[in-house]
């Protein structure tokens, strides 16, 4: 068995708050240097696109500063093989 997948864009219908736990985002305000971090298991994304590119807005809590970065959702569904996925 295979699984076909040719990444066509698609909303998440029920994306409303889709938080990402473990997902971090790591960086610095590009206006005062201070060190950002977004943490998506508090922060969230509103219906997301998938498998393209999207604007994200980040923001600096010590200078107010708003700007944006380019990320992509990449959703793409995988057979596992059954022995490796027990524990
Ligand atoms: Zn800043």
């Amino acid at each position: 068995m295979h699984i076909e997948n040719s990444k066509p864009t698609f909303e998440i219908e029920d994306g409303k708050r889709f938080h990402i736990p473990g997902a971090v985002l790591h960086g610095k305000c590009p206006k005062c240097k201070s060190d950002v971090k977004i943490d998506f298991s508090d922060d969230y994304l509103s219906y997301p696109d998938t498998n393209t590119p999207f604007a994200f807005s980040c923001y600096c809590r010590e200078c107010s500063h708003e700007w944006k970065v380019t990320m992509q959702l990449n959703v793409e569904l995988v057979l596992v093989d059954e022995k490796a996925a027990k524990r």
